[in-house]
């Protein structure tokens, strides 16, 4: 028997046949299509430079959106030139987070304009492959040459706990400062061009022989150094106990830590504040101190407030005494003046009040800012009459004395700082040391004098303040 096609059905399976590699046919061609869709390797550069200095850090991040990043390549182009910064020849990973630090002048290139390149591939297969391009280019500016620093003129001897200034010029930087130990001092442009100024102050325990130097660096990070020839004396301070009584720990801590639990001793809440709440004030007073004119607002020597009796020294070193136990140590920062109840608070120069209210153990406080980094605070107000922004002048009540924050009595604690570091206030209190160690070591750099008064009439119109006394040991309370 024989079995027999019938054409219908001979049509039927050609028909499927071709149906079939047309649907292949079309199928390889979306998935290479697909293939060659895949978007190259992504790049970032972090942070995009725009210079290159004598060393300039950063990260190139490669994203492969399939396979493995297979090359990746960082150069630094100019005209023909180009210096290979980092290679990464072979396949790594679909993700490359690479740092990178130029030298830039060990790449042979001259200064002035260049483009960073990012070259990179991955290792996925494509029907055509691509053309290779670099998968970033930043421009960037090649600079090697670092700021110059010339210093000028410094006050010759500076005391622990005590201020001076440094002149110097600078060239080719955008941004210089004093260093002393951790703390800084910020500059700022006086006279010609160039010539800059840093107020220091030093901690009252800052010791003698530690380096004092100026930093500056440019817009390409390129950074320079000089020492001071400045010379740090020590300085001797008085110390003193201070008997504390159930009843000042009991009306202070309940001021001071309203939120403490009844049953926690009043002693742990004493200490809570001398020394958390002191540390707070101290780091505020670094805050405060970025919010500083940039020229000297102040005339002439400062004035502390008339009648006044000196009861605590700067930098006195405080043990407090509880019962018949020695349970904290703590140095005062300021000097405590003291006349009748709630008498007016003059500013000891003229300025621009940048912080009033409660300040931690300085209770009612206020901040008069000098310029230059240069302030003076005022605590244990009763009262403020001044706000942050208002200028004040020498000798304008700034509020009135009294015994908020941990103050055993009516009395004014003063400090001045300098960049948020307590200095002896002695010294701005006395126009023949402003003379001698601010202004002559300008005068010795052929600077303008920014220390002296303007003219004796200014500070004597004002009646709060008095001449500047000098109080080299006081009264014991
Ligand atoms: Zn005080």
């Amino acid at each position: 028997m024989m079995t027999s096609v019938s054409p219908r059905s001979r049509w039927k399976t050609r028909f499927l046949g071709a149906l079939f590699v047309v649907l292949a046919t079309a199928g390889v061609a979306v998935y290479l299509g697909w293939r060659q869709a895949v978007p190259a390797v992504r790049a970032a550069v972090v942070p995009p430079p725009r210079f290159i200095g004598l060393s300039t850090t950063f990260t190139v991040i490669l994203e492969a959106a399939r396979g493995r990043i297979a090359r990746a390549e960082v150069r630094i182009v100019q005209g023909a030139a180009a210096a290979v910064v980092l290679t990464q020849p072979t396949a790594v990973g679909r993700r490359l987070e690479a740092p990178v630090t130029v030298q830039g002048a060990t790449l042979g290139l001259r200064e002035g304009a260049a483009t960073l390149e990012v070259w990179a591939r991955d290792d996925f297969w494509r029907p055509w492959r691509r053309a290779d391009v670099p998968v970033a280019s930043i421009p960037v500016t090649i600079d090697l040459t670092p700021p110059s620093i010339d210093v000028l003129a410094a006050t010759q001897y500076v005391s622990e706990g005590g201020g001076g200034i440094v002149a110097f010029r600078l060239k080719g930087g955008d941004a210089a400062e004093v260093r002393a130990r951790t703390l800084t001092f910020p500059s700022f442009p006086v006279g010609d061009a160039g010539a800059r100024v840093a107020l220091i102050g030093l901690p009252w325990d800052f010791r003698p022989g530690t380096p004092l130097t100026v930093t500056a660096r440019d817009e390409a990070g390129n950074a320079a150094s000089r020492g001071i020839p400045t010379e740090v004396r020590s300085r001797r301070f008085r110390a003193d106990r201070i008997h504390l009584t159930e009843g000042f720990l009991e009306v202070k801590v309940a001021e001071l830590l309203p939120q403490r639990s009844p049953t926690q001793p009043l002693l742990d809440g004493f200490l809570v504040i001398n020394r958390d709440l002191r540390r707070q004030a101290e780091e505020e007073k670094r805050r405060v101190a970025l919010r500083t004119a940039p020229r000297p607002l102040w005339e002439g020597a400062f004035v502390q407030p008339r009648n006044t009796k000196v009861f605590s020294n700067f930098a006195e070193m405080r043990t407090y005494v509880y019962g018949t136990q020695e349970v904290d140590k703590q140095v005062h920062l300021g000097y405590d003046l003291a006349s009748l109840k709630q008498s007016p608070v003059p500013a000891a120069n003229n300025g621009v009040i940048v912080f009033a209210g409660p300040l931690t153990i300085y209770g009612n406080a206020v901040v008069v800012d000098h310029g230059l980094g240069l302030q003076t605070l005022y605590g244990h107000l009763s009262s403020i009459e001044v706000k942050v922004g208002d200028s004040v002048e020498k000798g304008q009540a700034l509020g009135r004395t009294g015994s908020t924050g941990l103050a055993m009595g009516d009395h004014l604690h003063f400090e001045v700082l300098i960049g948020g570091v307590s200095v002896t206030p002695v010294e701005w209190w006395d126009a023949r040391w402003i003379r001698d160690h601010i202004d002559r070591p300008l005068e010795q750099a052929g600077l303008p004098a920014i220390g002296g008064a303007r003219s004796p009439a200014t500070a004597a119109k004002h009646t709060l303040a008095g001449a500047p006394v000098r109080h080299p040991r006081s009264p014991h309370r």
